[in-house]
């Protein structure tokens, strides 16, 4: 057993590894997600506040072992990818899922409509350069997968242009995890109705007027071309090596949840250890009783 094994690390209020419910499988169908569901989990929201505590102790633990690591010379590192509708909750997962890690060896960064700059380079130019470096975890808020989805609801590039992208993608992922990145793909559903609540309460509320943009009911109003886009989106680039997970988000408590529980599957299947010293231990704790 490595020092990432607990055998009490699946919190019994789930009934499988989290993943196992929330993988896409291939003939999923967007248009069947419950986004309000809960799946895999026995709990209630009672049960969320303690256990999103623990769990986010258990991800910084696992966080910290990997950045030790690669003080070691490993050179892995992980890569959540979050990809959603406004108001499905991407900044509540960086703020309370991986905001509970230590900053130091997070790599957020999210996803706009690209510079002029950006758009005179190829689509992957300013991903790549934004890919986590060793021993850090790189948290995608939007990624490269807005060019198969607003520029494909949008028309923003012709659909020979956008058409090939499912399959460069598959490769330039092929090429991150070949290189020690383990990938992990999360697609959030929020419900309409519910989006609906969420834009509403932000134009309530002053202190939310910077999440509102107009331009979000135009989105909304695409719904059904955006379902269209996620669904060839979940057939084409859910892979063995990078597979999309399924997040349903109507519930706030349990989204976080369950991208808290696949980031720990993943560190955990990384099979790490904290690194072994470089040097004599009994031999420094003399050294320091002498000085
Ligand atoms: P937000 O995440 O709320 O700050 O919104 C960012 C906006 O930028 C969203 O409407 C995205 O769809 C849009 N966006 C992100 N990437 C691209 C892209 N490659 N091309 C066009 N629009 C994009
Ligand atoms: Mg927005």
């Amino acid at each position: 057993m490595n020092d990432a094994d607990d055998p009490e690390d699946l919190p019994s209020l789930w009934s499988h590894e989290p993943h196992a419910h929330l993988m896409f499988r291939p003939g999923d169908r967007v248009a069947d997600i419950d986004p309000d569901a809960t799946p895999g989990f026995r709990g209630d929201k009672s049960d969320a506040p303690t256990l999103q505590e623990e769990r986010n102790v258990r991800f910084a633990e696992l966080q910290e072992m990997l950045y030790a690591n690669s003080r070691a010379g490993d050179h892995r590192s992980v890569l959540l990818v979050l990809q959603g509708m406004d108001t499905a909750g991407k900044g509540g997962i960086v703020k309370h899922v991986v905001g509970g890690a230590n900053p130091q060896g997070i790599d957020y960064k999210s996803f706009g409509k690209p510079t002029p700059e950006e758009l005179s380079h190829h689509y992957l130019w300013r991903i790549r350069k934004a890919l986590p470096a060793a021993g850090h975890i790189g948290v995608f808020d939007r990624s490269h997968y807005e060019d198969v989805l607003i520029v494909r609801v949008h028309n923003l590039v012709p659909r020979d242009v956008w058409e090939p992208r499912y399959d460069e993608i598959n490769a330039f992922e092929r090429e991150l995890v070949d290189g020690g990145t383990a990938i992990v793909k999360v697609a959030m559903f929020v419900s309409l109705d519910e989006q609906k609540r969420r834009l509403a309460s932000r134009l309530e509320r002053p202190d939310k007027y910077w999440k509102y943009n107009p331009g979000d009911i135009d989105e909304r109003q695409k719904w059904p071309q955006y379902q269209q886009a996620y669904q060839a989106m979940l057939d084409r680039t859910s892979t063995e090596h990078a597979p999309w997970h399924i997040i349903p988000c109507d519930k706030k408590w349990y989204s976080r949840l369950a991208v808290t529980e696949l980031l720990i599957e993943t560190l955990k299947r990384l099979n790490m250890s904290w690194p072994p010293p470089d040097f004599d231990v009994e031999a420094e704790k003399k050294r320091l009783e002498s000085v």
